[in-house]
């Protein structure tokens, strides 16, 4: 019998591949009146991901998680193959989270043999990953709207840690007209300020340490934001701070939160930095509250 919002008895989640019994489900779930959440994720699951689903519990009748390390957002040479999948542990994370369903595909089941169809994107996806990894929201794109229409839900969650992501699934979603809502859940954090990430694994101990340089950086572009720095100067601050921490920098700069574009006063502005600790590259930011905001900072918290 259904659960009322709210209601604390543990489920365990249906594990399902076959697509058509997970949105068969998901539709019966909605017809029956239940509010549906959606958590994408590539699984190696951490409190991050549990965030995302905990948010979806909160607000919702029913959760589904997806589990699909997908293969069209990784370049060539980057880390699909060692990208780490453990389902079993990702069934022990998600245990007592009341999680209806878990569904994970075969790579065959979203690209079946001749797969030929891709979603490309371009205004916010152009920069910054965009331009360090060519195909990558291509690929982003793709495999969401597939998700999207497996797991019909009401509302999917996705994290401001890959903010960029988040934009360009907002602009997806608009664009196509997509019959889902998104929301943007805060960053989850180490307790030294370093960005949860299933990437995190492959950093050695040393590289552990030089890693907490992303969010010293974005503490400093705080401060230096809120001191009135232009976009530029803040940007700059940032890269030296990184080097001096020893950091191959992709990119760390200042834009608006929105666009991407030009940081404009007064709307909100995001920082974004990448950067690379031997094979293994990183990605954090963090929101810049619009220069007449009076209200307490927004900084981790959106
Ligand atoms: P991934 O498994 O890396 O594709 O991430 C799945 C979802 O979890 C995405 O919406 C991510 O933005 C989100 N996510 C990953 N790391 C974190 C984190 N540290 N805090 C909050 N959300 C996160």
């Amino acid at each position: 019998m259904a659960l009322p919002r709210g209601a604390t008895k543990e489920i365990e989640p249906r594990v399902i591949a076959d697509p058509e019994v997970v949105r068969g489900e998901i539709l019966a779930a909605r017809q029956a009146g239940r509010r549906v959440g959606f958590v994408p994720t590539m699984g190696s699951l951490h409190a991050g991901h549990v965030s995302l689903v905990d948010r979806a519990a909160d607000a919702c009748d029913e959760v589904a998680v997806s589990i699909f390390v997908n293969p069209t957002q990784f370049g060539p040479g980057e880390d699909f193959e060692r990208y780490p999948r453990d389902l079993t542990a990702d069934l022990a994370m998600l245990a007592g989270q009341n999680v209806r369903w878990v569904y994970a595909p075969a790579a065959e089941t979203i690209y079946p043999l001749g797969h030929a169809t891709r979603i490309v994107v371009d205004g916010p996806a152009r920069r910054f990953e965009g331009e360090a990894r060519r195909s990558h929201f291509s690929g982003v794109a793709t495999v969401v709207c597939r998700l999207f229409h497996d797991v019909p839900a009401d509302v999917a969650y996705f994290g401001a840690k890959d903010w960029q992501q988040t934009i360009v699934v907002k602009r997806l979603v608009a664009d196509l007209g997509l019959p889902i809502e998104i929301i943007v859940c805060p960053t989850v954090r180490e307790p030294d300020g370093l960005a949860m990430s299933s990437r995190n694994v492959y950093l050695t101990v040393a590289e552990r340490q030089q890693a907490v340089g992303l969010s010293e950086s974005l503490r400093l572009a705080e401060v230096l934001w809120e001191d009135g720095l232009s976009p530029e100067e803040v940007a700059n601050d940032m890269k030296k701070h990184l080097r001096s921490r020893g950091i191959a920098v992709d990119y760390a700069a200042v834009v608006d939160a929105e666009t991407l574009g030009p940081a404009v006063d007064p709307a909100p502005a995001v920082a974004l930095v990448a950067g690379r600790f031997g094979t293994t590259r990183l990605i954090d930011n963090c929101l810049l509250p619009g220069r007449d905001d009076q209200g307490p900072s927004i900084g981790w918290d959106l």
